[in-house]
């Protein structure tokens, strides 16, 4: 007979893997029931990319888990601790920063990120395939999981919902909805074969580059592989890429779109258009994010959330982080308390938990927010530069 593990974690991103192996490294049982298929990296089960390539990991928070978790070494193997670097240009070509970051931020593919922690958890923890559709208590006042499959799992003492922005397990503990934020990223790439890479390493080089427009916003970033990501922010309504009015797998039309004046026109320098002509692969990445003062709640005992299902923010370079931090703070406090012993215990320490992490959750999605407002402002990217300069940032405006 198989006894049910004490822990049920829905969703294999970085919370639900970094929780999976702290439980692990602390002699907790857990499962954990991941939608996607396959183990395929950074594939979604749409058999789409995974939005957000590569994930900037901080020693203060990401690290740490990692480094708890005993997998520095495996980490250090895949990280890119060369790819710190930052330039923050305007959108007529004058470049403002230039910067080494240092090696407290290394970059690392969200898939080796996901694939150090496999390799580091027992297969039979995961079972893939199973998308949660909703969770709700029996008469017992028992967690009951329904797989979209039509199976069910219950008889766990405590169901964590690692299962990002559109949580379903956040329903019956947090029913607040994300709301738009306002802004559009649409993601392109540009790969080792394409015409224009060789252009594109030698401006962005291993790291980001940033370039600030009235209203828009370009970021590019280079992968383990050596592409590079596109990200071109506007504001534009919430149905933008779901009225119809867009078909984001046709790439000519969406070349045209991205460099019409409704993004990228003809004011901006034509370096950066010419990337944006070459770029594959688009697709929309709508921004939301929940009321910073909603990361607050009654708890439910049996149930809590960890990473973007408790605190969905804006993008801050920061989420993976706080949502790999949230693993560590958990694990601790149940192994602190020894939590599986008694119903009361583990209770009292997801509560002590929660009460830490609605804090840190909530401040999370506020500077998000205040970055959303410093990217797409008229004078971008003024406010950035001055944010940066107020850090002690070296500036130095130059025409490149
Ligand atoms: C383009 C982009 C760039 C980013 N860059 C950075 C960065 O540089 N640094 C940083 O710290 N953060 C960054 N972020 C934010 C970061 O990716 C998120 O904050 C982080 O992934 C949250 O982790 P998570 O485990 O909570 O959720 P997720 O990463 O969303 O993982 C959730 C997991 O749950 C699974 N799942 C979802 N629903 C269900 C269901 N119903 N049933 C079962 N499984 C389910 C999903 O398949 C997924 O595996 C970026 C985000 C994006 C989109």
């Amino acid at each position: 007979m198989t006894t049910t593990p004490a822990i049920a974690i829905i969703g294999a991103g970085p919370s639900g893997l970094a929780l999976a192996r702290l439980l692990e490294c602390r002699g907790v049982s857990y499962i954990i029931y991941e939608r996607d298929a396959a183990t395929v990296e950074g594939i979604t089960t749409l058999g789409q990319p995974r939005a957000g390539g590569t994930l900037d990991i901080h020693a203060a928070t990401g690290q740490r888990a990692i480094i708890e978790g005993g997998l520095l070494k495996e980490f250090e193997k895949y990280a890119r601790y060369d790819a710190a670097t930052f330039k923050l240009w305007d959108y007529h070509g004058t470049q403002y920063i230039d910067h080494e970051r240092g090696s407290d931020f290394p970059e690392i593919d969200r898939g080796d990120l996901r694939k150090i922690y496999l390799d580091a958890l027992p297969a039979e923890k995961i079972r893939w395939g199973h998308a949660l559709k909703q969770v709700t208590k029996d008469a017992e006042g028992l967690t009951v999981l329904e797989f979209a499959d039509g199976t069910t799992a219950s008889g766990f003492k405590l169901v964590v919902g690692a299962d990002g922005a559109w949580s379903k397990v956040k329903a019956l503990i947090n029913p607040v909805a994300p709301q738009y934020c306002g802004v559009h990223y649409i993601e392109s790439r540009i790969n080792p074969d394409n015409p224009v890479h060789a252009a594109v390493q030698a401006r962005v080089g291993k790291g980001m580059l940033i370039v600030g427009g009235p209203n828009k916003l370009i970021t590019m970033q280079n992968l383990g592989d050596g592409s590079y990501r596109v990200y071109s922010g506007a504001r534009v309504p919430a149905d933008f890429s779901t009225d119809g009015q867009v078909d984001f797998g046709d790439t000519d039309a969406m070349r045209s779109l991205v460099l019409s004046e409704r993004f990228f026109g003809a004011a901006w320098a034509a370096e950066f258009r010419d990337y944006i002509r070459h770029s594959t692969d688009f697709r929309p990445w709508p921004l939301y994010h929940v009321p910073p003062a909603s990361v607050a709640w009654d708890h439910v005992p049996g149930l809590t959330l960890v990473g973007d299902a408790a605190h969905l923010g804006p993008p801050s370079g920061e989420g993976a982080n706080y949502a790999m931090t949230d693993a560590l703070y958990l694990a601790d406090k149940i192994a602190a308390h020894d939590g599986l012993e008694g119903d009361e215990a583990l209770d009292r320490a997801v509560r002590e938990y929660e009460t830490e992490m609605f804090e840190r959750g909530a401040g999370l999605i506020k500077r998000g927010v205040q970055m959303i407002d410093m990217f797409f402002t008229e004078d971008s990217p003024r406010p950035m530069v001055e944010m940066f300069s107020g850090k002690g940032v070296p500036i130095k405006e130059e025409k490149v």
